[in-house]
């Protein structure tokens, strides 16, 4: 069961990063058969250079390989840039939580308040050592029930490790979009909420409506001002899950569809190093 647990929460992150190591490890795999059949055609006498194919396949591979990492690594310092952009953005705006904190809430993070009168939102940050914070704007606006589901909805993403997820789906979404990554941060980012919205509920005792308030409120423009916290586009499917109570399917066909046809790649690629060597 706690297995089970584990995987139900890691499910996306960890598909992205046995995706990733599977291509890494078939295409090393097969520049290595084919390195190593180049340096037997060597000794062969009368076939002193191998044949041009090989060569050719060996330097697309060589350099596929190094965009491969390369992307990822660019992708990272990008991303870790963006990190350290936010928090100094976020870091002068901070204030001390202005109640007393239930404990259960205290033990894994710690809380403030944003100084921004105008956006109504909350959220986690920092990738290893999350901390939670909700807007002036959202707090003063929400009565204690409220402001309870709000809360318990930030402690789940916390104690999910949600920035850290999103940080390996961003980064290897972004740098391997070819790979079907993008559907698995987006239903990640879909089921994340969800999860988070479940056990805010439950927390408020199975009553729903401190957090469809929060989320109307957070949803809703202020004066003059556009919502520019979008809620990442989830709004109508966490609002569903609020009327059935049904956690979207792990899996759909899109990503079923991404996901066979990167395997497909997969098979290719070692293939192809397996009938090297073999040769
Ligand atoms: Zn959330």
């Amino acid at each position: 069961m706690r297995v089970f647990r584990f995987f139900n929460k890691y499910t996306y992150s960890l598909t992205a990063v046995m995706i990733t190591l599977i291509i890494a490890a078939s295409m090393a795999f097969t520049l290595v058969s084919g390195l190593h059949h180049l340096l037997w055609y060597r000794m062969m006498k009368g076939h002193p250079s191998g044949p041009i194919w090989l060569w050719m396949s060996m330097v697309v591979l060589a350099v596929i390989m190094m965009l491969f990492w390369y992307r990822i690594l660019l992708f990272s310092l990008k991303y870790r840039q963006l990190n350290r952009a936010m928090a100094d953005r976020i870091l002068v705006k901070l204030l001390p939580f202005p109640t007393v904190i239930h404990d259960e809430l205290l033990r894994s993070t710690k809380w403030f308040l944003l100084n921004d009168d105008i956006q109504r939102y909350a959220f986690t940050w920092g990738i290893f050592h999350s901390k939670a914070c909700i807007s002036t704007g959202l707090w003063n606006v929400l009565d204690e029930s409220s402001r309870k589901a709000v809360m318990y909805h930030e402690i789940a993403h916390v104690l999910a490790h949600d920035s850290f997820q999103q940080s390996i789906l961003k980064v290897l979404s972004g740098a391997l979009p070819l790979l079907g990554l993008g559907e698995l941060y987006r239903k990640y980012m879909l089921r994340r909420e969800i999860d988070a919205d479940r056990i805010a509920i439950k927390a408020c005792d199975d009553d729903d409506v401190p957090l469809i308030t929060a989320l109307l409120v957070a949803s809703k423009p202020t004066l003059g001002h556009e919502v520019q916290v979008c809620l990442n586009g989830t709004l109508e499917a966490r609002l569903q899950f609020l009327e059935t109570r049904q956690l979207p399917p792990l899996w759909n066909r899109q990503i079923r569809y991404r996901l066979m046809a990167t395997f497909i790649a997969i098979l290719l690629t070692a293939g192809e190093g397996l009938l090297v060597l073999c040769h």
